[in-house]
């Protein structure tokens, strides 16, 4: 009798391994923790519409990666976003000389997540707390104590911090994992009843608390009215401002927001801020993916790679690649 393979975490890079492993005709069983699929590929609900306060757009370099985003293409998940794009230093605005081809989900990033998820078996709002070994197979817990499995193999998906402690059976492979620290970013949205008055789509920014800020209508497929934008603090300003009250980082980067647009900004409608705790992993690591082969542990995530959606779905892709090679053995 074969089990099917426990996959923990929907964001891009559980949902790039369940697809090949499901793709090679292995059964998978999809969990997170969320109520959908995503991870920091998710989209918000709001009464302003619908917005990305994590990933804003991905590049690719990689040529895998390259042949699986014009396949989301041509479904319609994704599409080239060609905003007009600014550089902010020292309180100066410039036009940008980046001239990367970059990719949004449409008509929210998360479209691109769900349809990878397609009809893979997932269960949701469900976090799991441990993965222990049964008679013979993998089993899950979660918080609620309930049990999932068997299962012949584990994926775990989430980010490092979360990853060590569910890989606890596999001390080496877990210390392996918790030696990726990742940065914090708090991500604030602003709503204004007026447009504002500036070119400027996207722009990357240095000596603020910002890094980054975009305008919603700016992307394809999304709501035009009101004018809302997306914000996101350095990791260096969220690390020291890491427990400030919510209306108080809105507060802030509000204010560091008007200060660097070069318009005029006036109270904002709408303001909503959300903390990522687990944002970027520190640094770039060569590891496509780590296991545990003999145990039939895998982990995954764009901390094995480089912290962007690309390193994360190849790591997927490579937590799978050694799956498959290993039962082949
Ligand atoms: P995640 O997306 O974090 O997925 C992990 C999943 O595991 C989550 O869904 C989580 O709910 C689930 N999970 C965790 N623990 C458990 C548990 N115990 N039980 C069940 N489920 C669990 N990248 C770019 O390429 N371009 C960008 O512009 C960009 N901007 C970014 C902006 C911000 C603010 C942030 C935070 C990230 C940004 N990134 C960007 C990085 C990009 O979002 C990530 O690299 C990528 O989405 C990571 O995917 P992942 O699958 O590795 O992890």
């Amino acid at each position: 009798m074969t089990f099917p393979i426990a996959i923990i975490g929907t964001g891009i890079a559980g949902l790039s391994a369940a697809g090949a492993l499901h793709a090679a005709g292995l059964g998978v069983q999809l969990f997170d923790k969320g109520r959908g699929s995503g991870g920091r590929m998710a989209s918000k609900r709001t009464e302003v519409g619908t917005l990305d306060l994590g990933a804003q757009y991905f590049t690719c370099r990689d040529r895998r990666f390259a042949e699986a985003v014009q396949q989301w293409r041509g479904h319609g998940w994704v599409a080239e976003w060609q905003p007009s794009l600014y550089d902010s230093a020292n309180g100066m605005l410039r036009p940008s000389q980046d001239e990367q081809i970059r990719w949004i989900g449409t008509p929210r990033m998360s479209a691109l997540t769900r349809g990878l998820l397609g009809d893979m078996p997932a269960r949701f709002s469900c976090r799991i707390t441990e993965v222990f070994h049964g008679q013979q197979h993998w089993m899950l817990q979660d918080a609620d104590g309930k049990a999932y499995g068997p299962f012949s193999q584990v994926v775990v998906a989430t980010p490092s911090p979360q990853a060590a402690q569910l890989l606890a059976a596999a001390p080496k492979l877990a210390s392996s994992v918790a030696s990726v620290a990742m940065e914090p970013n708090w991500a604030v949205a602003l709503s204004f009843e007026q447009t504002l008055d500036t070119p400027v789509d996207g722009c990357f920014i240095q000596d603020s608390p910002l890094e980054w800020v975009s305008r919603n209508r700016g992307k394809p497929g999304r709501a035009s009215q009101p004018d809302t934008w997306v914000l996101q603090a350095s990791s260096r300003w969220t690390r020291q401002h890491l427990d400030l009250p919510r209306e108080q980082v809105i507060e802030q980067l509000y204010g560091a927001f008007a200060e660097m647009i070069g318009c005029t900004v006036p109270e904002p409608v709408f303001s909503l801020a959300h903390r990522w705790l687990y944002g970027r992993p520190v640094g770039n690591h060569g590891w496509g993916a780590l296991a545990d082969s003999s145990l039939g542990l895998y982990a995954c995530g764009d901390w094995c790679l480089s912290g962007r959606v690309e390193g994360a779905w190849l790591s997927g892709q490579e937590a799978a690649r050694k799956l498959l090679q290993h039962r082949a053995n």
